[in-house]
């Protein structure tokens, strides 16, 4: 029904969740904004939440997740995406070219558990990265939305001032909400902001000194989090850290499991160890993929022999003729795959 019912109108859809593009922004020179208008099937987020975003690009469906960075009590129920145009990257360039109002996109329901408690912490320290500002930003908006009255630092680190997405709107909340607390961190830049140079634990001691005794929300690039996870674990306090990812911290393969030939149906090469996604591209492959860390389930194939290891939890899977994910894959020993 939706297939003809696009040809009238493609937000008339009786299954099928899109969402109109109503809005585009450039806040920073190396992203962008959207404001969708998702058609009635949408049940709302919670802020920290993501989303997948389908578009077509040259005939091909391709999904990706974004993090609405709106408030989730926005009244007009639409939400807002800011992306990062990658340097290489398909879907964030083909958005940051040509999103223009009137696209219609395809949207899932929102996903994914990093989101704030209920009832709210005292004391919130939401600490971002680069685009990983996108959750936090989106925290930080609800909370404001709902009059929280709490202790609220967000810290965030960017190389520099013209990095920040959404700075103007950040500086204002922090003006005019005597218990939010903005504090910008540039890692290129020596001027300007309140803390220079990458992550130290001096930074979470000037910005928030109660940090200890408070929830945190992070999200941001693999090396900043690595950091700040192991600086919460060496207190004991790892409980009150809560973290988001937007791609997979880098693999390195257990002894042994690098050894013998991946078989990509009729293409064969030697394990080097990698993920099966990565190792299919690597031979000229071109599997279908979308988040590329497990949460899509886009890149899915069949296995038809051998054992794989979940990169993320370790877990071996040595069952024929099962699915697994090429993305959080990788192969231990000989591994045939029917791709
Ligand atoms: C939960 C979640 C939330 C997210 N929220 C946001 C957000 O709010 N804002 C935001 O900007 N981003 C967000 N992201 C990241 C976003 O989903 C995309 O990963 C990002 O936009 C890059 O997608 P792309 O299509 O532009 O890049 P892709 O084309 O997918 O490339 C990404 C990387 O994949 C690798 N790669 C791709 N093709 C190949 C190949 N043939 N061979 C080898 N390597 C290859 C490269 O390392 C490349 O740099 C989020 C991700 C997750 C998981």
């Amino acid at each position: 029904m939706d297939r003809y019912l696009e040809l009238i109108n493609p937000m008339l859809t009786v299954r099928e969740l899109r969402a109109e593009v109503t809005r585009v922004e450039r806040s920073t020179a190396d992203s962008v904004t959207l404001t969708l208008r998702p058609t009635r099937q949408w049940r709302g987020f919670q802020a920290g939440q993501y989303v997948e975003l389908s578009v077509d690009i040259d005939g091909v469906r391709r999904s990706r997740c974004f993090s609405p960075c709106c408030s989730q009590h926005r009244a007009d129920g639409r939400i807002e995406l800011t992306v990062k145009a990658h340097p290489e990257g398909l879907v964030s360039q083909w958005l940051y070219a040509n999103a223009a109002p009137g696209l219609v996109v395809g949207l899932s329901q929102a996903g994914g558990n990093f989101h704030l408690p209920t009832p709210r912490p005292e004391r919130i320290l939401l600490i971002s990265g680069g685009s990983g500002i996108t959750p936090v930003l989106s925290m930080l908006r609800t909370l404001v939305d709902e009059g929280y009255r709490g202790e609220l630092v967000f810290l965030h680190y960017s190389f520099t001032e013209a990095d920040v997405a959404h700075l103007a709107e950040l500086r204002d909340l922090a003006a005019t909400h005597g218990n939010v607390r903005l504090v910008l961190a540039y890692t290129r830049q020596t001027e300007g902001g309140d803390l220079h140079g990458l992550f130290e634990e001096t930074h979470l001691a000037d910005s928030a000194p109660w940090y200890a005794e408070a929830q945190t929300y992070l999200c941001g690039p693999p090396g900043l989090m690595a950091t700040i996870r192991a600086h919460y674990a060496a207190k004991g306090i790892e409980d009150a850290l809560h973290t988001e990812e937007f791609t997979l911290p880098v693999f390195t393969p257990a002894d042994g499991d690098a050894t013998g030939q991946v078989r990509f149906g009729d293409t064969v090469v030697e394990n080097s160890g990698a993920t099966l996604l990565e190792q299919a591209e690597a031979a000229g492959l071109t599997p279908e993929y979308g988040c590329r860390m497990g949460i899509c389930f886009t890149c899915t194939k069949v296995k038809t022999s051998g054992c794989t290891r979940n990169v993320r939890t370790g877990d071996l899977n040595r069952d024929p003729d099962t699915e697994v994910q090429l993305c959080i894959s990788a192969p231990v020993g000989d591994v045939a795959i029917d791709i």
